[in-house]
């Protein structure tokens, strides 16, 4: 019997790994996030293809409740459930506070953080009903550590592992497990995007940041695989993990350790 499985933010980057990881198990994959429309028929057509599952596509932007609540109610309607929720979406700003634009702060508290919330929200009772269920919270290295002029980010991602750890203690008897995951850079869009910027802020070249901000914080000097990421969130959505819940793994080539 398939699971239904809800990737939040899954048409790029890590979501879309992670989509792709279930679907290819045969779990039915509900996805989300911005794209043009024929790179997101693509997806879901690549996905479906991979495992015999199915595929539904659902638009709701993370920053409107409504939309959110209506994404998991649509996912429960078409496969009789939630069984994994992935909250992935995320965006980044990179800027120093006193000059940190208020809508931007708003923007990635909403996305990051209080998305999170209004999916489990919504998703909670119908765990609860089949007393079975699987959260999985993609934070951060940041949700652990700071960096300079990723306020927003820092305190959000900080937030999601106080929200992580909430959650499974008030679903600890119905069978869910919640926790999060911790990853380092991974070289996706989301961090692609933030050269530029943080070589403005630190007044750096783009290579720089990358070998001396990016890489440098991760021992290993090798970037986290999407890939990795995937493989995870499938073992925290395994029998073999029922035991794990309200805490964090870490996925950083030892960023977090010094
Ligand atoms: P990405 O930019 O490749 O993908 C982000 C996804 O979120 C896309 O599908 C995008 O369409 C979607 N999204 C953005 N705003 C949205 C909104 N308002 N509503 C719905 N969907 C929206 O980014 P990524 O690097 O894959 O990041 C995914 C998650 O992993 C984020 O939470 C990020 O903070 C976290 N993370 C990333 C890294 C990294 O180095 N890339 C490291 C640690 C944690």
């Amino acid at each position: 019997m398939p699971r239904t499985v809800v990737v939040t933010g899954s048409t790029s980057g890590i979501g879309l790994a992670i989509a792709v990881v279930f679907a290819a198990k045969g779990e039915n994959v509900v996805i989300n996030g911005f794209g043009k429309p024929e790179e997101i028929e693509a997806i879901k057509d690549r996905l479906q293809s991979s495992g015999g599952g199915k595929v539904l596509y659902h638009p709701a932007d993370m920053t409107k409740p409504a939309e959110i609540a209506d994404l998991i109610t649509t996912a429960a309607k078409t496969f009789g459930g939630i069984d994994v929720l992935v909250n992935n979406a995320g965006v980044q700003h990179v800027e120093k506070i006193e000059d940190f634009p208020i809508d931007k702060w708003d923007q990635i508290i909403a996305i990051n953080l209080s998305s999170s919330f209004h999916t489990m929200r919504a998703a909670i009772p119908f765990m609860k009903e089949k007393k079975y269920g699987r959260i999985i919270n993609i934070a951060s290295a940041h949700g652990l550590v700071a960096s300079p002029f990723k306020s927003a980010y820092v305190a959000a991602k900080h937030g999601i592992l106080g929200l992580t750890k909430t959650a499974a203690l008030e679903l600890a008897e119905f069978g869910v497990t919640v926790n999060a995951i911790c990853p380092g850079y991974v070289l996706t869009p989301l961090v692609e995007k933030q050269i530029p910027d943080t070589a403005r802020a630190r007044g750096m070249t783009e290579e720089q940041v990358k070998t001396e901000v990016i890489l440098k914080a991760q021992p290993t000097r090798e970037f986290v695989k999407a890939e990795e990421i995937g493989a995870m969130s499938l073992y925290l959505a395994s029998d073999d993990a029922r035991q794990i819940t309200g805490t964090h793994l870490s996925i950083d080539g030892g960023w977090t350790a010094a």
